[in-house]
């Protein structure tokens, strides 16, 4: 199937269109590159031997979605992961994050509708979960309460796509809630490229492997988990991306709203993380631990039986996974795409 990937140069997306193409799908990608490089699908062609075809532009700008669509007839359906994603900034730009979340959502939907193609996938998060649910977060949990306009936008994306599935019967949605994507490709072609300083732990766990950060701070040591650093739910990113090629075939047999945790269900805190990094790859990660990080909840992780019930997936890869082939990137890419 042709599949329209918005924001398919970026980390997430640029994994989704290998695994797209070796699944025998056909990705095309609309990306601003805000956040990105387009030399990430130059290394999705050496991996996978095909070329992507590629639009830079805003998905705001409906004309430019129309001269796609109508150079595709073909498309069937569109993941949309174009957005931003800073959580911190979100909380100092509020209106950017709900201006670009929400308008590139409603935008394409707009033009989908206009075409006919009425079935999406969208990059939701578990940040939609209240913080008041029991753990692990099932896909019934309560969600709201969100803690940044990041959040919230997801929030507010999902309830505008389920309402457009409510409106009209041929529209398909799905919702996947990830968890906490991290890891590369092992070809160590392709991998999460932050601009600045690291925000998320993976990221600047290996800068600081590498030499580029003198040593990671640990928000927190004193929250009511095993270690006492934080739990998350890490998935690896090509796990992550398989989750989007079955959500794919399941978009294609069904229609209605239908709502996927994309996580492995297996919790793991900052200083397992730190440790296991330090195993698969012979390194030392200096530390020190440091207050809590405000906004920051002590333990989250999936409960991921729906996806491996109705979409057929589970997560394959672990932890030490996860940190081979992130390091494996790193020091094949020490400056991300711009080397
Ligand atoms: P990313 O920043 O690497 O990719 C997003 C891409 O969207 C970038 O290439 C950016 O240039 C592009 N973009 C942003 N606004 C755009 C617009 N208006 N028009 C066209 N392109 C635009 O982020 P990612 O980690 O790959 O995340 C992909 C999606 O998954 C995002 O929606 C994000 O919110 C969501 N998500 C990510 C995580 C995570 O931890 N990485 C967790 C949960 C959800
Ligand atoms: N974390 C940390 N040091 C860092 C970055 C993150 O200790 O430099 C911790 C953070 O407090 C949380 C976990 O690592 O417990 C995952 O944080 P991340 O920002 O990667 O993802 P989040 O779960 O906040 O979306």
């Amino acid at each position: 199937m042709k599949v329209l990937v918005t924001g398919g140069t970026g980390y997430i997306g640029s994994h989704t269109c290998v695994e797209l193409i070796e699944a025998g799908h056909t990705p095309i990608v609309l990306d601003n590159l805000y956040n990105s490089s387009a030399e990430a699908l130059h290394r999705v062609a050496q991996i996978t031997g095909q070329e992507v075809p590629f639009y830079e532009g805003d998905v705001r700008d409906e004309a430019l979605l129309r001269q796609i669509f109508d150079a595709h007839r073909d498309i069937g359906c569109v993941i949309h992961f174009a957005g931003l994603k800073a959580v911190g900034e979100s909380v100092q730009k509020p209106l950017d994050y709900y201006e670009n979340n929400l308008s590139s959502t409603m935008a394409l939907c707009r033009v989908m509708g206009q075409y006919g193609v009425k079935k999406i996938i969208f990059s939701s998060s578990a940040t939609v979960y209240s913080a008041d649910n029991e753990i692990p977060y099932r896909e019934d949990s309560r969600i709201g309460g969100c803690t940044s306009p990041y959040g919230w936008s997801k929030f507010m994306c999902e309830q505008i796509l389920r309402d457009i599935a409510n409106a009209d019967p041929q529209w398909s949605v799905v919702l996947l809630r990830y968890f906490n994507p991290v890891g590369a490709h092992p070809s160590g072609l392709i991998g999460e490229d932050p601009r600045g300083i690291p925000n998320n732990l993976m990221p600047f766990i290996s800068q600081t492997a590498i030499g580029k950060r003198e040593v990671l701070s640990i928000f927190g040591n004193d929250y009511p988990t095993p270690d006492g650093t934080g739990v998350r739910d890490y998935i690896h990113v090509v796990d992550l991306a398989r989750g989007h090629v079955a959500a794919v075939d399941y978009l294609t047999a069904h229609t209605g709203e239908a709502v996927f945790n994309l996580g492995t269900g297996t919790p793991c805190s900052v200083l397992e993380m730190v440790h296991a990094f330090e195993k698969a790859n012979g390194v030392t990660v200096p530390y020190i631990f440091a207050p809590r990080r405000s906004g920051d909840l002590p333990a989250y992780y999936a409960d991921p039986a729906k996806s491996c019930e109705t979409l057929g997936w589970k997560a394959e890869l672990n932890v030490i996974d996860m940190c081979r082939d992130t390091w494996h990137w790193q020091s094949k890419n020490p400056n991300g795409y711009d080397a």
